[in-house]
C-alpha cells in the first residue's frame, strides 16, 4: 500500500518488531491513530526464527535482575506494569497453546507464527496500520514539535515518534543502527554496543578440541565461585564453545578484555566434596580412563580428556595426583575466548540507548517531547530464557501508554 503522503497520524512507530507492534496495539487500543513502519517484507521476523520456531515468549520470574544495564535499576517500572501474567494472558485470549520447558520459560506449542499472527490481530482491532517494505530513511522534527519520517514511499507525519528499531545483531533479520544514529541526531547518549548472548571462538589448542568435539552437548554449569549461577548445556562448534551456557555467560565478559576467562564446571551434577577418580583409583578399578570418564561425560568428550594422560590404560596405573588434577581441570574448566562470532550471530545487542537520557516510566526521552525508545534499542538487555521478549513486551506497553 503506498498511503497518500504525508499520512498523518497521532503517532509514528518505527519497526514491526516485537516492541513496536506492542507499543502499536497498546496506544491504538487507547483511540490514539498510529502507523507503523518497517522496512523488511514482513513484521516480526525476529519472533518467527526466535526459540528455534517456538518463541520463548516470556519467562515467568523475570525481574529486574536477569538484565544487563548501565543503569540496573531502570527497567523496574516498565517490567512491573507488564508482567509476564499479563502476556500469558493476551497468548490464552488468542487461545494460543503454550507450555513451560524449564527455568518458567515459555515457548508455543505449535509455531511462533501464531505470536505474529496475535500481535497483528491486536493491531488491526485497534485500528493501526502497519506498513511494510517501508524503509524509515529520514527523521525531522518541526518548531512545532512535529515528526516527520521520510520513506522511499512517501512521508508520514505525527506529533510522536516511538523508535523500535531494535539493535545491530543479526542484520539478515532486520538488525539495524537507525536507533542508533536518531539517538545521536536528537542528542541523546549510547552505551557503546557489543553482540551478547553469542557463541565464544577460541585459538590454539582448545580450537583444536572444540573442532574435534563439534556438535557434542553436554551439561555444564559455572563454578560456585562465580557471580552468575547456571546449569545448561554446553555445545562444541567448530569455532569454539556455543550452546545456552556459553551464550549467558558471554553477555557478562568485560568489553575489550582480552584476558578475560570464562571458567565451566563439565561435572555439575557431581557432589562437590566427592574425589570421584581419586576415590575410584583407590578402588583399583581395571577399567580404562576414558571409559571410567565416560560414566559421566559423552564418549567423546571423555576420550578428549583423557588422552593427555594416556587414555588405554587401567585406571590404577595413574599416579592419584595426575587424576586429581584432571578432575579439577573438568570441575574448573577455565578458558580464555579469543572473540565472539559478533553480530551476525548474537541474539541480542548488548548496550544502546543511554538509559540516564530515558524516562523509565513512559520511555520518552528526558531532553525531547514526543521521541520515545523501547524494545532492544535500549540498554537493557535480557539473559537467555524469555527475557529479552519480556522487555521488549514491557517497554512497548510504556510507551504505548503515554504516548
Ligand atoms: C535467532 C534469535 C532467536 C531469539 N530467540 C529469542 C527467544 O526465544 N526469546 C527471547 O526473549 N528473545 C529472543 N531473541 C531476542 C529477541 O528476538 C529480541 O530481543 C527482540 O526481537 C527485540 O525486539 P525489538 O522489537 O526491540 O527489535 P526487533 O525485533 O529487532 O525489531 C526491530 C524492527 O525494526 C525494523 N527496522 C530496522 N530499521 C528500520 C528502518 N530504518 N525503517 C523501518 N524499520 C526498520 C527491523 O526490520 C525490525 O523488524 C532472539 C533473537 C534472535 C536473533
Amino acid at each position: 500500500m503506498n498511503p497518500p503522503s504525508p499520512f498523518e497520524t497521532d503517532v509514528i512507530v518505527l519497526g514491526a518488531g516485537a516492541a513496536g507492534l506492542m507499543c502499536a496495539l497498546t496506544t491504538g487500543g487507547r483511540g490514539r491513530s498510529v502507523v507503523v513502519l518497517e522496512r523488511a517484507e514482513r513484521p516480526g521476523k525476529k519472533i518467527l526464527v526466535s526459540g528455534g520456531g517456538r518463541c520463548n515468549f516470556t519467562n515467568l520470574h523475570a525481574t529486574a535482575d536477569n538484565y544487563l544495564s548501565d543503569q540496573p535499576d531502570f527497567c523496574r517500572s516498565a517490567l512491573a506494569r507488564y508482567t509476564p501474567q499479563d502476556f500469558v494472558a493476551l497468548v490464552e485470549a488468542h487461545g494460543v497453546a503454550y507450555h513451560e520447558k524449564k527455568l518458567g520459560q515459555l515457548f508455543c506449542d505449535g509455531s511462533s507464527r501464531e505470536i505474529v499472527e496475535l500481535l497483528m490481530a491486536e493491531c488491526r482491532d485497534a485500528r493501526v496500520h502497519v506498513l511494510t517494505g517501508h524503509d524509515a530513511q529520514a527523521v525531522t522534527r518541526a518548531e512545532d514539535g512535529a515528526w516527520t519520517v521520510d520513506t522511499a514511499r512517501g512521508r508520514f507525519r505525527a506529533a510522536s515518534l516511538v523508535v523500535a528499531a531494535g539493535g545491530v545483531s543479526w542484520p539478515k533479520l532486520g538488525g539495524s543502527d537507525v536507533a542508533y544514529r536518531l539517538a545521536r541526531q536528537f542528542g541523546l547518549r549510547i552505551v557503546p554496543p557489543r553482540p551478547g548472548l553469542v557463541p565464544l571462538t577460541f585459538g590454539g589448542e582448545t580450537l583444536d578440541l572444540c573442532a574435534e568435539l563439534s556438535g557434542v552437548a553436554l551439561p555444564c554449569a559455572r563454578p560456585a565461585q562465580g557471580t552468575r549461577a547456571f546449569h545448561e548445556n554446553l555445545l562444541f562448534t567448530h569455532r569454539g564453545l556455543s550452546g545456552p551456557a556459553v551464550l549467558q555467560i558471554s553477555s557478562y565478559l568485560p568489553p575489550g578484555d582480552t584476558q578475560a576467562e570464562v571458567t565451566f564446571d563439565l561435572l555439575p551434577d557431581a557432589p562437590p566434596d566427592e574425589d570421584w577418580l581419586a576415590d575410584a583409583h583407590r578402588r583399583g578399578q581395571e577399567a580404562h580412563l576414558a571409559s571410567v570418564l565416560s560414566e559421566r561425560l559423552p564418549t567423546r568428550v571423555a576420550q578428549a580428556f583423557a588422552r593427555p594422560l594416556g587414555n588405554a590404560r587401567p585406571l590404577r596405573q595413574y599416579s592419584p595426583r595426575a587424576l586429581a588434577a584432571l578432575e579439577r581441570r573438568l570441575r574448573r574448566w577455565t578458558l580464555r575466548p579469543g572473540g565472539t562470532e559478533g553480530y551476525p550471530k548474537a541474539e541480542v545487542t548488548l548496550g544502546g540507548i543511554d538509559t540516564r537520557d530515558l524516562h523509565g516510566k513512559t520511555m520518552q526521552a528526558r531532553q525531547v517531547p514526543g521521541l520515545f525508545f523501547i524494545g532492544e534499542a535500549v540498554d537493557v538487555t535480557g539473559q537467555l530464557g524469555g527475557f529479552n521478549f519480556q522487555w521488549a513486551w514491557a517497554s512497548g506497553h510504556a510507551a504505548g501508554e503515554a504516548v
